[in-house]
C-alpha cells in the first residue's frame, strides 16, 4: 500500500527494484595490517565482516551499498571479550598508527563509523564492542545498574526485566543500537519531554583511552566544576572508549493514558505543544504530526495535523493528568474524543496494550527502518533531517526548512514530500524532524543528498537550529558543526583529545578535525 500511495505521489509509475549486494559482488582491497599473534583471536578480516562494519545506516550508506560501492572498508575488525581486550588493541593500534573507529550497534546516520581518513594511518580497526554485553550490577536501593557499553537496547531490556526495572530509552533504532553508541551520540529516546536525551540517565562511566582508563564517581548530582561525565556523552568515539556505565533506572510503567488530538494545521497543533510543555504537565510522549506524516505513518488519514499525548507512571493512575492535558489543547483549538482517551492499568509483570492512533502510529515508528530500505531498494530518496530551536524561532524555521527541502528536491529532479513531525518538546522550545521522500536520481544519489542536505542544514542554521538534536556529528556534518559551535570551544574540545589521544588515532575527523 504504502509503495502504491509513493510512486502514485512521486509520479514514478512502478518502482523498479535493485538487489541487495552480496558478499560475492565486491573485492575489496588486501587488509593493510594484520593483529599481533597476542590479539589475533580477537580479530576477523574476512569480506563478510568488513563489509558489514563499512558503514553506518544514512541513505547514503544504503545506497552506496546498493550500487556495490564500499570505499574505506576497515583493514580488520576486532571483538574484545573485556575491557582489557580494548586497552589492548587500543595500544597496538596507537603504537602502530592505526585509526580506532568504535562500533556499537553500526546505526549511525551521519558516518560516525566510517573509515573515512585523510591522515597518515597504516590502516583502521573497527572496534566492534558487541561481546561487552552484560549487566553487571543492579542497585535496587538507588534504582541504578552498572551495564557493558556494547549491549543492544532489547538484551539491554531482557536483562533488567527480572529486576522490575527499565532504562525506558527507546529510539526508534532501539533493537540494533548499543548503550556505548546511545551515550556516544546523546541519542534521544521515546520520551518527549523531559529525560528526553541519554545524558540525563548516565550516573557515571568507563573510559579506556590511549592514555589510559578513567572512570566517573557515581553520584545523583555534583557540582564538583564540569562534569566529567559530560566530556565523554557524545565524544563519538574521538576521545575514547565506552566500556561500561552506571545507569539510573525506572521502575516499569503500569499505568497509562493517552489520546489523539486533531488541529486543522500544524502550527495551531505546535501553538498547543508550547502550552502543553509549558504547564508542568511533561508528557512521556507528545508527538507532533503533519497531516502528510499522519497519514504516512497510518495514525490518520482525516487531513489533519494530529498530536498524541501519553502519559506513563509505575507509582500513579494517571485520569487528572490527561484532563487537564486535554483542556489545555482544546483551549488552544485542539479536537479530542472523549471515547478517545484511554486510561489503563496493567497488571504487574504484563505489557501494555497499544491501541488507536497511538498504537498505530507506535507500530508505523518501529516499522519505518525496514520500509526505509525496502524504498531506497525501489529508487526512492528518503532521508530524516532533524533539528532542535527556540519556540520564538520555531515557525521561521519549519517554513524555512520546508521551503529549502522542496526546492532542493526540485532542483536534483524530481517533486518530493517533505513531512514534519516534533519528536521532542521543552518548555523553551522543540525538535522538529523533517522526512524527505522523492524519486531518487539513480547513479548520483550522493550528490543529491548533497545537495539536499547542504540546503536543508543551512536553512536549520540560518534560523537558529541546531545542526542535529540526537543523530550526532560524525563525518558527515562536520562542515555544519564547525560553524554552530564556538571556536574557543573547538580549541578546547582539540586540546582534551591531543591530551587523551596524543597520536590522533581515536575516530579521526569526528568532532575535532584532522591536523
Ligand atoms: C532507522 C534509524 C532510526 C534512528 N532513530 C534514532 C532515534 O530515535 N534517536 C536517536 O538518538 N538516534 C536514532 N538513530 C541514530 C542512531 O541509532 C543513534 O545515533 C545511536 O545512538 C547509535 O548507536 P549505535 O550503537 O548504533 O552506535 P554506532 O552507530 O555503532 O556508533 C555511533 C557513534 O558512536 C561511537 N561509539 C559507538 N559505541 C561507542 C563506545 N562504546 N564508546 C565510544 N564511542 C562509541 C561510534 O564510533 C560512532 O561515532 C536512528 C538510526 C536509524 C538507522
Amino acid at each position: 500500500m504504502v509503495e502504491a500511495g509513493l510512486s502514485h505521489w512521486l509520479n514514478m509509475g512502478a518502482l523498479e527494484v535493485r538487489e541487495p549486494p552480496r558478499e560475492s559482488d565486491v573485492v575489496l582491497p588486501k587488509p593493510r595490517f594484520a593483529l599481533p599473534s597476542s590479539l589475533s583471536k580477537l580479530g576477523r578480516s574476512d569480506t563478510y565482516e568488513r563489509l558489514g562494519h563499512c558503514y553506518g545506516k544514512s541513505y547514503r550508506d544504503i545506497a552506496r551499498a546498493f550500487a556495490r560501492q564500499f570505499e574505506h572498508p576497515p583493514d580488520v575488525v576486532a571483538y574484545p571479550q573485556d575491557e582489557a581486550d580494548v586497552v589492548s588493541l587500543l595500544d597496538f593500534c596507537d603504537t602502530e598508527r592505526i585509526a580506532v573507529i568504535p562500533y556499537g550497534g553500526g546505526s549511525s546516520v551521519c558516518g560516525g563509523v566510517e573509515a573515512k581518513l585523510s591522515g597518515d594511518f597504516r590502516g583502521a580497526l573497527s572496534l566492534d564492542l558487541s561481546e561487552l554485553d552484560r549487566v553487571l550490577e543492579v542497585d535496587q536501593d538507588s534504582r541504578a545498574a552498572l551495564v557493558q557499553a556494547g549491549v543492544l537496547g532489547p538484551a539491554l531490556e531482557a536483562q533488567l526485566k527480572p529486576h522490575g526495572l527499565t532504562l525506558r530509552h527507546y529510539p526508534q533504532s532501539f533493537e540494533f543500537s548499543s548503550l556505548g553508541g546511545w551515550i556516544a551520540t546523546r541519542a534521544g529516546g521515546h520520551f518527549a519531554t523531559q529525560f528526553t536525551h541519554i545524558d540525563d540517565f548516565v550516573e557515571s562511566l568507563r573510559v579506556v583511552t590511549p592514555r589510559g582508563t578513567l572512570e566517573t564517581r557515581r553520584l545523583p548530582g555534583s557540582g564538583a566544576g564540569p562534569s566529567p561525565d559530560r566530556l565523554f556523552i557524545g565524544s563519538e568515539g574521538a576521545l575514547g572508549v565506552i566500556t561500561s556505565a552506571w545507569m539510573r533506572l525506572q521502575h516499569r510503567p503500569r499505568f497509562r493514558a493517552n489520546t489523539a488530538v486533531r488541529f486543522p494545521d500544524f502550527m495551531s497543533g505546535a501553538t498547543a505543544l508550547r502550552a502543553l510543555v509549558q504547564s508542568g504537565l511533561y508528557p512521556a510522549n507528545c508527538r507532533l504530526l503533519d497531516p502528510m506524516e499522519a497519514l504516512m505513518n497510518q495514525a490518520d488519514g482525516s487531513g489533519e495535523a494530529l498530536l498524541l499525548v501519553a502519559f506513563e507512571s509505575a507509582d500513579h493512575g494517571l485520569e487528572p493528568w490527561i484532563r487537564r492535558a486535554v483542556e489545555l489543547v482544546r483551549d488552544h483549538g485542539g479536537r479530542v474524543d472523549d471515547a478517545k482517551i484511554r486510561i489503563s492499568e496493567t497488571p504487574p509483570g504484563q505489557d501494555a496494550k497499544r491501541e488507536g492512533a497511538q498504537g498505530a502510529w507506535r507500530d508505523a515508528f518501529l516499522r519505518a527502518p525496514y520500509l526505509r530500505d525496502a524504498l531506497i531498494a525501489r529508487g526512492v530518496f528518503t532521508e530524516t533531517f532533524e533539528t532542535a530551536v527556540t519556540w520564538d524561532r520555531f515557525e521561521r524555521l519549519y517554513r524555512g526548512v520546508t521551503e529549502a527541502a522542496l526546492r532542493a528536491t526540485r532542483q536534483t529532479g524530481g517533486e518530493g514530500v517533505v513531512t514534519c513531525r516534533v519528536t521532542h518538546a521543552y518548555p523553551d522550545g522543540a525538535a522538529p524532524y523533517f522526512t524527505v521522500v522523492a524519486p531518487a536520481k539513480r547513479g548520483s544519489e550522493l550528490a543529491q543528498w548533497d545537495v539536499i542536505k547542504a540546503a536543508i542544514t543551512d536553512a536549520m542554521l540560518e534560523h537558529g537550529g541546531t545542526v542535529t538534536h540526537h543523530h550526532a556529528v560524525g563525518r558527515d556534518f562536520m562542515p555544519w558543526y564547525l560553524k554552530q559551535r564556538p571556536e574557543l570551544f573547538g580549541d578546547a574540545l582539540a586540546a582534551a583529545k591531543r591530551s587523551l589521544d596524543p597520536t590522533g588515532v581515536m575516530n579521526p575527523g569526528v568532532l575535532v578535525p584532522e591536523p
